[in-house]
């Protein structure tokens, strides 16, 4: 198996059909084995239903994480990342915001050496074909200070829901997180910074689907919340066991 694709779904009912037909399709195309996680995040509407249909009609076989309650975005990619078997482990969201294809941008630098690869949208390179709402980009713009002043400086954009990682590295990575919901990407890079693993940042390419499953105030507030535990987590020295020198 080389390549594991993990998929955290909420409520993706409207999504998840065509995102797996894409996947598919641009997958049996190429020469390497591939499997595919999703994890259901207690979605309330019929998600998994349609992954099983799709599954069955397909012949093609579908993991499917089912959790209890809605635990949050982070916890539903770390679900799926531990149980991956693919030599590489990608994380994408549901609607493709980020299209199945910029794999082909990443998994060279993987090849390369990399251990982590994070597609971004705020390089030279990314092209932002269909930009998320004004409000959106700002707070983004301000998650994303708030990450350069207390945690790390340095990523651009570590919030773009497209990551590839060597297997073994997601799962040192994963076993060691603490953040359930969307912050958690910013824990993930840093815990991967402190083991010193190599990590790249590629633009890619970003067609915002306006079907956010994001509440503007109370995750916003949450992210808050969870970037604060982080940087309490950090000064406490949570993560100082993990650096190699
Ligand atoms: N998601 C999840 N649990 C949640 C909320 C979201 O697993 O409680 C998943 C969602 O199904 C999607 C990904 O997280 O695959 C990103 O969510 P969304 O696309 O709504 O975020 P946005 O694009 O607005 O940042
Ligand atoms: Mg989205």
């Amino acid at each position: 198996m080389v390549l594991s694709i993990v998929i955290p779904a909420y409520n993706e009912k409207n999504n998840i059909l065509k995102t797996l037909e894409r996947i598919t399709r641009f997958l049996n195309n190429k020469d390497y084995s591939y499997e595919i996680i999703i994890v259901d995040d207690a979605s309330k509407d019929r998600t998994i239903e349609v992954v099983e249909n799709f599954s069955q009609a397909n012949h093609i076989p579908i993991q499917i994480l089912k959790n209890e309650i809605n635990f949050g975005k982070g916890l539903s990619v770390k679900k799926g990342v531990l149980l991956s078997k693919g030599e590489f482990v990608l994380f994408t969201d549901a609607d493709l915001s980020t299209p199945i294809e910029e794999i082909d941008k990443l998994l060279p630098y993987i090849r390369k050496g990399y251990d982590v690869v994070i597609g971004s949208r705020a390089l030279k390179d990314s092209s932002l074909l269909i930009r998320q709402p004004w409000y959106r980009e700002n707070m983004g713009k301000i998650f994303n200070l708030f990450v350069q002043v207390l945690i790390m400086r340095g990523i651009k954009d570590t919030q773009c829901g497209f990551k590839l990682f060597k297997n073994e590295v997601a799962k040192m990575i994963f076993s060691k997180t603490k953040i359930n919901r969307f912050a958690f990407d910013v824990e993930v890079l840093l815990i991967a910074r402190k083991l010193g693993f190599k990590i790249k940042e590629v633009g890619v390419i970003w067609l915002n689907s306006f079907d956010s499953k994001i509440h503007i105030i109370e995750d916003s507030f949450r992210m808050l919340i969870e970037l604060f535990l982080i940087f309490i987590y950090n000064l406490i020295g949570k993560y100082k066991n993990y650096e190699r020198l």
